[in-house]
């Protein structure tokens, strides 16, 4: 019996809400606001991975990608953004 199934799409909720809460993040949250739009919500998927892949610069690489500068030209608020999604990740900020 072949124990090796095929990868499941994202469905595990809980990776679900923080897939959602990250992309509200890099959206901009503000009151009343739900959700993230769709450019947003698919800018998260790839910043998850970045963050989880390497650790030198993460912080900057999160916020370059943001903010869609080099990395380490990040303005504020997106370096401000990427330290939120490491902490939500549960990653350090380095
Ligand atoms: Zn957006
Ligand atoms: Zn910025």
């Amino acid at each position: 019996m072949p124990t090796c199934t095929a990868p499941e799409p994202t469905t595990d909720p809980l990776d679900q809400i923080l897939h959602d809460e990250i992309a509200l993040v890099v959206c901009g949250r503000r009151e009343g606001k739900m959700r993230s739009c769709a450019r947003c919500d698919i800018k998260a998927r790839s910043l998850i991975q970045s963050a989880q892949a390497d650790r030198p610069k993460r912080t900057q690489r999160i916020a370059s990608m943001i903010c869609g500068s080099e990395v380490g030209g990040a303005c504020d608020a997106c370096n401000a953004k990427a330290k939120e999604i490491l902490q939500l990740l549960g990653l350090e900020t380095a």
